[in-house]
């Protein structure tokens, strides 16, 4: 997904009343934050009840949505200096195919 895509998946949740009195206080994010949980959830859910790949691939695409949509909000708001996740991810796994075993953990 590039930078643009990021930024239109937000530009839609706004359009569809997502940020409606929406400030970025601690509520605010903490709220979106568990949106993303249920999301998470979701896919254990359909993991769990077997519901297949189609279903368990949409419920990874809105954990994902809901995670670059945020992602653009927290941009908005100075929380973070960019939305460019790829750039993060891809340093992210330069430097977890440097750490150890597990990373020294048990599992
Ligand atoms: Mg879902």
């Amino acid at each position: 997904v590039t930078p643009q895509q990021i930024f239109e998946i937000h530009e839609t949740a706004v359009k569809k009343g997502f940020y409606d009195n929406w400030k970025a206080s601690p509520e605010d994010v903490l709220a979106k934050i568990a949106l993303i949980h249920s999301e998470v959830s979701e896919i254990l859910e359909a993991y769990r009840k077997e519901t297949g790949s189609v279903k368990i691939l949409e419920e990874f695409a809105d954990v994902f949505i809901r995670c670059y949509d945020l992602l653009v909000a927290l941009h908005d708001y100075h929380i973070v200096d960019h939305y460019d996740i790829n750039l993060v991810i891809l340093e992210k796994m330069r430097v977890n195919g440097m750490r150890q075993h597990k990373h020294g953990n048990l599992i």
